[in-house]
């Protein structure tokens, strides 16, 4: 199976990027589930997708929380 064939450009709408690598997304259609899936452009995997500004939101608290459980650690 191409992707390329089935490439539809997000990059018009709004800015997603994907859940797992904040990479590029793309959709194909899955036969099997019968819907459209969403593709990371990175890891080449189903992936979810957020909006860009979510991501860095979500980013920022895993980061957060890792400062955190080193300071646990750390004391
Ligand atoms: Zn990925």
């Amino acid at each position: 199976m191409d992707y390329d064939n089935y490439k539809l450009s997000l990059e018009d709408n709004e800015p997603y990027v994907s859940q797992c690598c904040g990479s590029e997304v793309y959709e194909v259609y899955d036969s099997k589930y019968e819907e459209y899936k969403t593709i990371c452009d990175e890891c080449n995997s189903y992936c979810d997708i957020l909006l860009d500004y979510e991501y860095q939101q979500v980013m920022a608290e895993q980061i957060a929380d890792e400062m955190y459980e080193e300071n646990k650690f750390n004391n």
